[in-house]
């Protein structure tokens, strides 16, 4: 399920920050928590309580600003066992020094409310470079190192589970490491931008000329993530994490005409809540 679809961290009406949560028998793995990612999963009808994998695919923060607020809410919510996270450094730092800052509610509901210590918990794993992530009764997961200068590392993620094999791009340009973890793939969640409209989106802020420049060296266009998917051979291609996020002037079918430019199979245009 697509939790928020909105590219960038500045919050809006229309989309939330970049989340996706998985949920297989009953256990869910959440992608990315951007800001409100817990209300998202309330939304989403997924207890809070069942959270057990947390996934980072880079630490910008519309994938990062609600990492720890996911983690402690979901404990005031009733999660009461084992947390693994993982992504990039310095995510054991981020954990550590986000219960430092919060120490005062969570032990006042250890003390007051009977609650486990929450720290002890989570189980923090930062990733260096692809390869295997983890495995469990319900799933294997595979990361690629993907491309998203300035931000290094930066991962993609590949779930298999024995129905479905589900891969998240996080955000990237185009990129072969991509292609190759996401090799015939039921479904590619693929973050997407609109070149034509870029302009637009920077001319309301004053790092105009540097913002765009950005935009365009580390994103990929809705085009360009139909020519990976095709390469990769996916059979469903679910375009995210739009920019701009919430331009009236790029509608929906002009974000599925781009990516059916080159990519034959299924093209999904992406919204918050949506179940794939
Ligand atoms: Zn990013």
């Amino acid at each position: 399920m697509l939790l928020g679809t909105g590219g960038g961290p500045r919050p809006r009406a229309a989309s939330a920050a970049s989340a996706q949560v998985i949920v297989s028998n009953n256990v869910a793995y959440v992608i990315d928590c951007g800001d409100g990612v817990a209300r998202q999963l309330a939304f989403a009808g997924v207890p809070l309580a069942t959270l057990r994998h947390v996934f980072i695919t880079h630490q910008h923060s519309d994938h990062n600003a609600d990492y720890g607020n996911l983690i402690w809410l979901a404990w005031t919510a009733g999660m009461g066992t084992r947390v693994d996270s993982w992504g990039p450094p310095p995510l054991a730092k981020m954990t550590k020094l986000f219960f430092e800052m919060n120490a005062y509610d969570i032990n006042t509901r250890v003390s007051n409310e009977g609650r486990v210590p929450l720290a002890p918990l989570v189980h923090v794993h930062e990733l260096h470079g692809a390869g295997a992530v983890m495995s469990d009764e319900n799933v294997k997961v595979r990361a690629a190192l993907v491309d998203h200068p300035p931000v290094v590392p930066a991962f993609a993620y590949r779930f298999d589970a024995p129905d479905r094999s589900i891969v998240i791009s996080g955000d990237t340009a185009p990129s072969p490491n991509l292609v190759k973890l996401a090799a015939g793939a039921d479904v590619l969640v693929h973050s997407v931008m609109y070149p034509p409209a870029i302009d637009r989106l920077v001319a309301r802020v004053p790092n105009a000329a540097a913002l765009k420049a950005s935009i365009l060296a580390h994103q990929t266009s809705a085009e360009d993530a139909g020519r990976v998917a095709q390469q990769a051979g996916v059979k469903t291609l679910v375009l995210s994490h739009f920019v701009p996020p919430d331009d009236p002037e790029v509608t929906e079918a002009m974000w599925l005409e781009a990516a059916r430019r080159q990519f034959r199979g299924t093209v999904i245009v992406g919204r918050d809540l949506l179940e794939v």
